[in-house]
């Protein structure tokens, strides 16, 4: 385990995903994103004296589903409550979080780390509403865009159960991977809408009490997040071993110097003096509700990436990389069960497909060959109409043209020659033209058989089949 020999690394993390809910948390505002400041606001999202809060049902839907998904308890009534600060980007001076009563709690998130299975508990997960954004620097002066206060978030807590950076990188990576199949959270750590922050501290071996723990905030990638814990758990194992104690701080991840910044000596829980929000009722979900969201849960990343490898046969890693997206997902299976060749199929959307949205930055919603067209193609090489080699060719031109793989083969002449005959005149007519290397060949040079290969390939430009050629060519010059 990382942390370096007598010491074990315990990590947990708390993550802020913000829920794609229409509208905000506690008002009828959009939750909406690059608009013009200030104009996605109202009197109760910039906290108005006499303004009251009520609950966005769609936000309370999509934490329940993200529970049931990571196998948490509803609990069956919640609370919220006020968390109270004063920051210029927080208007009412309270955030409405949930404190003692979150929404769902235990469950738990499985990975795998290396080949093996690694389960880390959660501790909870429950709603609270965001802060605005501050712009610092325009004309010497920080501007405030209230238009992100309220959007909802949904912060899910683990149990400090992670022992290395990788681990705490792979679990994120998990989780976001969830938040996207189900459809609450588009996940984007550098834009923000999924949020880190991490506590670490070190044990020492065989010690039960756990060290003094230190945060870690602003790790807007998952580079960063492993980074950001391999400075900190180097900095507390050298105070550690050179007698000195850790004082609990947060600090904030530079990503371009690579360094920690200390910011501020942390808050404890009683620093923010929660107390129940006066203005809202308890939250209370009935067994009903709970039953329609989990009718909601498609089959989750884990399921279905060993659901591709029992059914189809796949090897582990080209099911991790099918499965990693959804929508790629769908558009694995479709283009399999069309060809009925789940290997074939996995090779051409791992290979030509990815690589393609990869170097265009588009995502499979877009994409021009749906699986009808690239079935279509997988069906023309395994009857051995186009070659394997031709086979990216076509498939390129479908992307630009959108049209079929038959059009496309018929627009570019790629149709293999299998035709003997009309191999075999080819095949005469360059022997005959290269009576020299003819001669070398029969005086022993046998490596010329390769050049002669190339040349019928050349002149049947490219749709002849090279074994198919190698064969005509020697029995003709008499093998
Ligand atoms: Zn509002």
């Amino acid at each position: 385990m990382a942390g370096g020999a007598g010491y074990v690394t315990v990590i947990g993390l708390e993550v802020h995903a913000q829920l794609l809910t229409r509208t905000k948390m506690f008002c009828r505002c959009p939750a909406a994103f690059g608009e013009e400041p200030n104009t996605m606001v109202c009197p109760v999202c910039l906290g108005l004296p006499g303004a009251l809060p009520s609950v966005n049902r769609e936000a309370v839907s999509m934490a329940v589903r993200l529970g049931l998904a990571l196998g948490c308890v509803i609990e069956r009534e919640s609370a919220f409550a006020r968390k109270n600060y004063f920051y210029p980007d927080a208007p009412r001076n309270y955030q409405i979080s949930m404190y003692d009563r979150p929404l769902c709690t235990g469950g738990s998130l499985v990975f795998e780390d290396e080949g093996t299975e690694v389960n880390v508990r959660l501790e909870r997960i429950h709603l609270e509403d965001d802060a605005g954004k501050l712009l610092h620097g325009r004309g010497g002066h920080s501007l405030i865009d209230f238009n992100r206060c309220g959007v909802p978030l949904a912060e899910i807590v683990t149990r400090p159960e992670i022992h290395s950076p990788r681990q705490a990188s792979l679990f994120l990576r998990r989780l976001r991977q969830m938040l996207r199949y189900l459809e609450i959270c588009d996940g984007n750590l550098e834009e923000g809408s999924m949020r880190v922050d991490v506590n670490v501290s070190l044990r020492r071996t065989g010690d039960d009490a756990l060290g003094t723990r230190t945060e870690i905030k602003n790790l807007n990638s998952f580079k960063a997040v492993e980074a950001g814990l391999e400075v900190e758990i180097k900095r507390q194992r050298d105070e550690l071993e050179s007698g000195g104690t850790i004082v609990q701080v947060t600090s904030l991840w530079d990503a371009r110097e690579k360094k920690l910044v200390t910011m501020r000596s942390k808050e404890r829980a009683h620093d923010y003096r929660y107390f129940p929000e006066p203005d809202l009722p308890l939250l209370i979900i009935g067994e009903g509700w709970i039953e329609e969201e989990r009718a909601k849960i498609p089959e989750l990343p884990l399921d279905r990436e060993r659901r591709f490898r029992r059914e189809y046969g796949l090897p582990a890693y080209d099911a991790g990389v099918l499965t990693a997206e959804s929508d790629i997902a769908d558009y694995y299976e479709e283009t399999a069960n069309l060809t009925g060749e789940p290997k074939t199929s996995a090779n051409w959307v791992m290979r030509d497909v990815l690589r393609e949205l990869k170097s265009t930055g588009g995502d499979i919603g877009g994409f021009p060959a749906g699986p009808a067209a690239l079935a279509g193609l997988i069906d023309l090489v395994k009857g051995g109409v186009v070659s394997n080699s031709a086979g990216a060719d076509v498939f390129a031109a479908m992307i630009e043209s959108g049209e079929s793989a038959a059009d496309a083969v018929k627009r570019l002449g790629l149709e293999c020659i299998s035709e003997v005959n009309e191999l075999e005149e080819i095949v005469d007519r360059v022997l005959e033209s290269k009576p020299d290397e003819v001669e070398r060949y029969h005086r022993g040079k046998k490596q010329l058989m390769k050049f002669f290969v190339g040349q019928v390939m050349k002149e049947s430009g490219g749709k002849a089949d090279p074994l198919i050629v190698s064969g005509i060519l020697r029995r003709k010059l008499g093998e």
